[in-house]
């Protein structure tokens, strides 16, 4: 079994990226990371993304609120941030805090600005097949990992666990568009693992540690396990037991080191996008 790297797919982006910031003869682009509250995940996250956008070259500015923020007041500080001048684009970490309205900031946020593909207009261009917005990044990110791997998705019938608006369902649209026969599953599935078997792509988006193992997989089929988890030793893992592939499945991304490195990546690409747009 051929282990799908994130770090060989995120050197292919970082070409792209380079093209464009060559295009912006000196121009740095500004990413604007907004969070509310100390979650360790949102943090984790962030501090990836400033370390990945400082080592290609581009700046990030962080928005901390605390968690007790009123939603009138974290939506007027949004609404700030989006037309900021200096501000290239957007990445605001998800969920928010219950009391606060996520719906109203994806109709805040300005198209051109937002990163990963939250507001209805680009959520509406992924559906639409028109690549001028920005998709969700991880959904995007699923797709560079089969491509930079030479999976051609024609035909070809992919099985996707999950169908939130983050992954599961943006990501069907990315698929279909590449000519994949698609497939979502979610916790109503009667059938889940012989529709699993059905697939020559098996990506896995539910959010529970290794809930899927070898037996879901077709012989020789593709896996991209986009979960990230923690079991329970403490260790971060997928929603795919990676070691019961083996024998069955052709190619498959580990977690970590798999698709999470090249969402980064993708949110870095769409950044120098945007900055290019703009300047
Ligand atoms: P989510 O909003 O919780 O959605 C999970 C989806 O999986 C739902 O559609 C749910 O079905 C389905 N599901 C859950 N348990 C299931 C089961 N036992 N059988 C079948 N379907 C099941 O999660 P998310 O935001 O899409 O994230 C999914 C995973 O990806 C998480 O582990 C998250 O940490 C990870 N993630 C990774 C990245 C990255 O960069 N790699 C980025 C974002 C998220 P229902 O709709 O029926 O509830």
């Amino acid at each position: 079994m051929i282990a799908m790297k994130g770090a060989e797919v995120s050197a292919k982006i970082k070409e792209e990226i380079d093209k464009k910031l060559e295009q912006l003869e000196g121009y740095i682009p500004v990413l604007a990371i907004v969070r509310v509250g100390e979650n360790p995940d949102d943090i984790s996250y962030e501090k990836g993304a400033v370390k990945r956008m400082e080592k290609l070259g581009m700046k990030t500015k962080v928005f901390a609120y605390p968690a007790d923020i009123s939603n009138q007041e974290f939506k007027s500080r949004f609404a700030e941030i989006n037309q900021d001048a200096e501000v290239d684009g957007i990445l605001l970490l998800r969920p928010l805090p219950k009391h606060i309205c996520e719906k109203d900031i994806e109709k805040i946020i300005s198209p051109d600005k937002d990163l990963d593909g939250i507001s209805p207009e680009n959520i509406a261009k992924v559906f639409a097949g028109d690549e001028s917005g920005f998709a969700p990044c991880t959904a995007e990110a699923v797709i560079h990992v089969l491509k930079a791997n030479h999976i051609d998705l024609t035909g070809k019938k992919m099985t996707i666990v999950g169908r939130s608006m983050v992954v599961g369902k943006p990501l069907a649209m990315l698929a279909l568009k590449e000519n994949a026969t698609v497939t979502v599953c979610h916790t109503r599935t009667k059938d889940l693992k012989e529709t699993c078997q059905k697939g020559d792509i098996l990506v896995a988006a539910a959010g529970k540690a290794k809930m899927l193992d070898g037996s879901y997989v077709k012989q020789d089929g593709i896996v991209v396990d986009v979960g990230i988890n923690v079991d329970e030793d403490g260790k971060l893992c997928g929603d795919v037991d990676f070691q019961s592939l083996e024998g069955i499945a052709s190619m498959a991304t580990p977690v970590p080191g798999g698709v999470g490195a090249v969402t980064t990546s993708v949110l870095a690409m769409h950044l120098a996008e945007a900055a290019c747009r703009r300047h």
